[in-house]
């Protein structure tokens, strides 16, 4: 398929090369740290060789999550915004933007979505879970009242927020101790994103907001194949749910979340995750540079899906989400 649009597709400045480390062997950290840093050449080489049209870019992870202090995390992100910008000014046609944000202070990060949005034209923020607030040992999730306000502007601005992966901290890991294979895309991240998500769905957050849109990668990161659990378990018991929200969990996925195919390119998964949310509700995704374009591309242009389908989740649900 040609045209295709592609919505988790990363990228680092000098300042969070780093923290992409220690994701592949050290014999690859060249190649990876190039694919990273550049935006021009191999990047764009790879997009015209498998038919993608454009990338919406976003900063690496952890990133400004794990900047514990809030005016350096402000600082960084300010930095990633402003070179991202730069960046797609030169081609706006293959490449559009996702705005890192300090969520260490909701107002913060607030004003810089707002700079984003609409002074730098950005189609949305990323954010790479939970943020480390003053110290190095918090991890602080964005179901909490000090962020609704943050998620009403998110709301009010009409643009979608990339709740992204990153890795519980040494404190939170404990189910992982001697298994650190575990770590990262092949387990924690998963599990990480889908139980901030969960807190999202539950909070009652989507009663209030419920305009808002999520965008989760990986195809959910397991939701869709847990989602009628979610709601269902213990169907005997007559017993109202144990969170503040109004509906079933079920609702707030259906209405409230898009899924994108990053890293996870599997025809079963994509088809269970098109019977959960519907094929109005995924979008194409790589997860360049850490899995190849070639390889999400490959296996996307084959799936056993409908063409009908093929061409919304490639590319016309991301046109109407953006607005591109
Ligand atoms: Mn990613």
């Amino acid at each position: 398929m040609q045209g295709k649009i592609a919505l988790e597709e990363h990228f680092a400045i000098q300042e969070t090369l780093q923290d992409s480390a220690g994701f592949v062997p050290e014999s690859y950290w060249a190649e990876l740290s190039h694919r990273l840093l550049d935006i021009h050449e191999t990047r764009l080489r790879e997009m015209d060789q498998n038919g993608l049209e454009m990338m919406i870019l976003s900063l690496n992870a952890p990133a400004v999550q794990a900047i514990p202090d809030r005016k350096k995390a402000q600082e960084i992100a300010q930095r990633a915004n402003d070179f991202l910008a730069e960046q797609v000014a030169k081609q706006p046609d293959r490449f559009q933007a996702f705005a890192a944000l300090p969520m260490q202070d909701p107002d913060l990060a607030t004003r810089e979505l707002q700079r984003c949005v609409t002074d730098l034209g950005f189609k949305g923020a990323l954010v790479n879970g939970f943020s480390q607030i003053d110290q190095p040992d918090t991890a602080v999730y964005y179901d909490l009242k000090q962020y609704w306000d943050f998620w009403g502007e998110c709301e009010k601005l009409d643009t979608p927020f990339y709740l992204h992966p990153r890795n519980p901290l040494p404190s939170m890991s404990q189910i992982y101790e001697g298994h650190g294979w575990l770590m990262g895309p092949t387990w924690a991240f998963g599990q990480e994103t889908a139980v901030h998500a969960l807190r999202l769905m539950g909070s009652g957050l989507f009663d209030k907001y419920p305009k808002l849109n999520i965008i989760l990668g990986h195809m959910g990161e397991g939701l869709p194949y847990s989602m009628w659990r979610i709601d269902n378990r213990n169907a005997w018991v007559k017993a109202p749910p144990k969170y503040p929200a109004k509906r079933k969990i079920a609702d707030y996925f259906r209405e409230n979340f898009y899924l994108t195919t990053s890293g996870n390119f599997r025809t079963q998964t994509l088809i269970d995750a098109m019977l959960e949310i519907g094929a109005d509700r995924i979008l194409f995704s790589t997860d360049w540079p850490f899995e190849n374009v070639d390889h999400a591309s490959d296996w996307f242009n084959s799936a056993s899906i409908s063409e009908n389908d093929r061409e919304k989740i490639g590319r016309t649900n991301a046109q109407k989400l953006f607005k591109l």
